[in-house]
């Protein structure tokens, strides 16, 4: 079985206030999640336009991130209140967390995407990690979302540094897709990939003019904010699962596990991530044109501001045994990174990390 899409998706300027007569066909009786304090005035507006509507309505807001601890007591929250659908309206973190509790409580999941940064609002996968932001496995959902409402003006309010992050990680769909699942025959995955490559050209060709021009709201942006979310959430749709994440996401769970004061965005870590792959198909894998490649996503990421070392991360790689710990984590039985058609050994990792930690790249 394959979920490609949400069934119904609303997208553009005014997608929330169309989609209101299509929530009343689907609810009775929403909780609307979320997380951060910055979006509480979005999340009030959807409360008070729901309320008007006549729904009854109730909120709850997530502590941590999409851990099992928070995931608990929001479905016991659902379960008192008997609500009969989840609005998710967030990022990465409050969609995976309402797409999971949705499923498990069988009612409909309605994602309000507030900002590009993934395209969580799509998909039919959900990441769990730790309180501590530490990723533990992604658990693949029995479908998409039941409505994806992708307001456009919700999402001009997210900081920008947003959708760098979304630019980032949808990079990373061409680059692993490509080399993990080239070789499968399957009409639908190598569409999907090709359709990840186009998604790369857009987002090379748009990316900084769209992250420049965010509060002009013009058509790179738009382009991009949809590109992130909607077109790297259907990539996923039509590849399935034979259309794989490989090391620039394996990276990224392994950096994840070292806890640091400052929090990064998923896909400032999957960008990181996706030159450190790109540096280890150059050296292990004898591929020419990495080393390109990693010129061309260092000159856009520089850009838009993005990280490029796990340094910018703010974690030095070679105190309290860290390099060894990501390593360890990235070659773990079941890390995607496995999903390489070269093998991949630890101290493969090790050296890849050092040498680009120590080194200045040019650009
Ligand atoms: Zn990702």
């Amino acid at each position: 079985m394959q979920s490609i899409s949400p069934e119904t998706i609303f997208r553009g300027n005014d997608a929330w206030e169309k989609a209101l007569p299509q929530i009343a066909t689907l609810t009775a009786r929403p909780l609307i999640l979320g997380r951060s304090i910055k979006t509480n005035d979005i999340r009030n507006k959807i409360f008070r336009d729901l309320k008007l509507q006549g729904h009854i309505v109730n909120s709850a807001n997530l502590q941590f991130d999409c851990c099992y601890e928070d995931i608990s007591k929001v479905k016991n929250i659902i379960l008192n209140n008997k609500n009969d659908s989840v609005i998710a309206a967030g990022g990465g973190k409050v969609l995976d967390s309402g797409k999971y509790i949705a499923e498990c409580l069988n009612i409909p999941c309605i994602t309000v995407p507030l900002s590009a940064s993934t395209c969580a609002g799509w998909t039919a996968l959900s990441n769990i990690y730790t309180k501590k932001g530490q990723f533990i496995k992604d658990i693949a959902l029995r479908s998409c979302p039941k409505l994806l409402i992708y307001d456009h003006q919700f999402i001009q309010t997210a900081p920008p540094r947003t959708l760098a992050s979304g630019i980032a990680d949808a990079l990373a769909k061409w680059y692993e897709s490509s080399i993990t699942s080239s070789t499968v025959d399957d009409g639908l995955v190598q569409q999907a990939i090709q359709i990840s490559r186009v998604l790369r050209d857009q987002l090379l060709i748009e990316g900084e003019k769209a992250f420049k021009g965010q509060f002009d709201n013009n058509s790179s942006w738009r382009n991009t904010i949809e590109a992130c979310g909607l077109t790297a959430g259907l990539v996923g749709g039509i590849g399935g699962e034979k259309c794989r994440t490989a090391a620039a996401h394996a990276i990224h769970n392994a950096i994840t596990q070292i806890i640091t004061p400052n929090k990064f965005l998923h896909g400032e870590i999957v960008g990181v991530g996706l030159l450190l792959q790109l540096r280890l198909e150059e050296i292990k894998n004898n591929n020419k044109l990495a080393d390109q490649s990693i010129k061309q996503l260092l000159r856009l990421m520089k850009e838009l501001h993005l990280p490029t070392t796990i340094s910018e991360l703010g974690i030095n790689v070679f105190e309290n045994q860290y390099l060894d710990k990501i390593a360890d984590f990235t070659c773990r039985d079941k890390s995607e990174i496995h999903f390489l058609p070269f093998k991949i050994s630890k101290e493969d990792i090790i050296e890849v990390i050092a040498n680009f930690e120590q080194q200045k790249i040019k650009i």
